[in-house]
């Protein structure tokens, strides 16, 4: 497919302006499916995010942003205007800078988030920031209470590579629909999905200078000026469980409020009763991004009674799947985003061998491309649940199928996780689906096929995938205070 050539801004947006690094540095953005330098960006320093967040505060503090709802509503609809007609340059962007295929550029990476800009405008707009709560006695006497919302303050938002434009509007949206003022801080690997935004916030809206800042920036510790910096009310992070822990600590001396979303290890259960050529036929859909998704089932969890049925159908699935350019729209596997996360990859592949899985297909890097950094399609069996192929994220395509006799050992295994982000089951009938659904600690679960992904589903994960919830009415609560007025009764 025909992309758009590639002229995204490389400028960092501080304080309604788009500016150059105040060292004058510029950092090399890389393509990973030809290895080949696209262009530089603007590499934002410490005093450049110290700027930004100086902006963001005074915005918060001294605008009426956070209590002219009809305002901030408009604001976001030109945004999301603007992303409209910038489109196409963002699928470029994304296909170039992350490899994202064009086939996945529609639901996950472009045209489906932006339509989540538009939900994040209605928001602001009709969310009920004041009700009154019911009248009570105190002393002899009634005592009337408002319950009223307001916008926390000042969020750091940082995020990663793999879904780069995505992810950025599920924070933009939601922060700047509550009220809040932003600080945004890409990954790396992804510059451009960030700093184009801040193009069309500057060339197309009427945002007042502070409420949207972005940092762009090589150095990972740039970031983490946004869970330090007291003038930071709200940190919330997407990105991996380690650098989530980090964050945290770091909040913890000006007790921010820390929202994480983090990773997964998830589990796609087939049960016994299930239509196995249906069930498994797109078996290698783990491999879809390169297996570059948080919510990805990377574990597949087989029936014991009819294991090698499942497996054979398996090895038929990843020998057919196709994979390569992204561009190609036959394609749902591109490149991983880097060398190092190519070789990380590769890694956890000669640990599962180590360990004694057995590799059916794939474990190298593929022989008919010569450039890019891929990774073949791999299906590992009989992976032991406390193994590290079954226990670690590689984010990569890398599938661990593993026995189990019963329903209850099922779920026993997709628990078996320090993780708790996704999942899905499939069988003949929905109660018994449904009824293991009920049991896996998974902040979303898919049953007999049924997809949840949409702007109002909140997201996120149990134990060490996350804290709190994107998207959603949930979603956008993350980001707002609460605070009880107690007044006269109504009479
Ligand atoms: P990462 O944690 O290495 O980096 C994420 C972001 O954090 C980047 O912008 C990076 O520059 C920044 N960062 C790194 N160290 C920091 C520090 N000390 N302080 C502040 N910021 C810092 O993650 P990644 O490799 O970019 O992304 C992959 C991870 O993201 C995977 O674990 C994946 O599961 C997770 N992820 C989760 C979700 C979700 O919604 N749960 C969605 C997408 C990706």
């Amino acid at each position: 497919m025909a992309l758009e050539p590639l002229a995204p801004e490389t400028r960092n947006y501080i304080d309604g302006r788009l500016v150059e690094a105040s060292n004058g540095n510029r950092f090399e953005n890389v393509d990973p499916t030809t290895e080949e330098v696209i262009g530089t960006c603007a590499d934002g320093t410490k005093d450049d995010m110290l700027t930004a967040v100086a902006a963001a505060r005074r915005a918060f503090d001294e605008s009426e942003w956070a209590e002219n709802h009809e305002f901030r509503a408009r604001c976001i609809r030109q945004l999301y205007e603007g992303m409209l007609e910038e489109k196409e340059q963002l699928r470029s962007i994304v296909v170039h800078e992350c490899g994202a295929c064009v086939s996945l550029t529609g639901y996950m990476h472009i045209d489906d988030p932006i339509e989540m800009m538009r939900y994040w405008a209605d928001k602001a707009e009709s969310y009920p920031y004041e009700t009154r709560m019911s009248d009570i006695p105190f002393l002899g006497a009634q005592q009337g209470r408002i319950l009223r919302r307001e916008a926390t303050g000042v969020v750091g938002a940082i995020t990663p590579w793999n879904v780069p434009v995505y992810l950025n509007i599920a924070k933009i949206g939601p922060a700047l629909a509550s009220g809040c003022t932003l600080v945004l801080k890409p990954a790396p690997d992804t510059p451009w999905s960030a700093t184009h935004l801040g193009r069309i916030a500057a060339e197309k809206t009427e945002l007042p200078p502070g409420v949207l800042n972005i940092v762009a920036s090589s150095d990972h510790l740039t970031g983490e000026i946004l869970s330090t910096d007291p003038r930071i009310d709200v940190v919330t992070f997407t990105g991996s469980t380690a650098t989530g822990r980090r964050i945290m600590e770091c909040g913890a001396a000006t007790v921010k409020k820390i929202f994480l979303e983090l990773g997964g290890k998830s589990a796609n259960i087939i049960l016994d009763d299930a239509d196995l050529g249906a069930a498994l036929g797109m078996g290698a859909m783990c491999c879809v991004h390169g297996g570059q998704g948080c919510a990805i089932a990377t574990r597949l969890l087989l029936p014991r009674s009819r294991y090698e049925e499942g497996v054979a159908l398996l090895e038929t699935a990843f020998r057919n799947w196709q994979y390569g350019d992204p561009t190609n729209p036959a394609h749902l596997q591109g490149p991983q985003i880097s060398k190092l996360q190519q070789e990380r990859v590769l890694s956890y592949i000669e640990r599962g061998v180590e360990e004694g899985a057995r590799l059916v297909v794939g474990g190298g890097v593929p022989k008919h491309l010569d450039k890019g950094f891929f990774v073949e399609p791999t299906l590992f069996v009989d992976v032991d649940p406390d193994s590290t192929i079954a226990q670690e994220e590689i984010f990569g395509p890398v599938l661990s199928v593993i026995p189990f006799e019963d329903d209850d050992d099922a779920v026993r295994i997709a628990n078996n996780s320090i993780y708790g982000l996704s999942g899905s089951v499939t069988s003949a009938s929905d109660e018994r689906a449904l009824a293991v659904a009920r049991r896996v600690r998974a902040g979303t679960f898919s049953v007999n096929g049924a997809m949840w992904f949409h702007p109002d589903t909140p997201f996120g994960g149990y134990r060490q995938s996350g804290l709190g919830r994107e998207n959603g009415e949930m979603g956008f609560e993350e980001y707002l205070e609460t605070k009880v007025i107690a007044v006269p009764a109504q009479g």
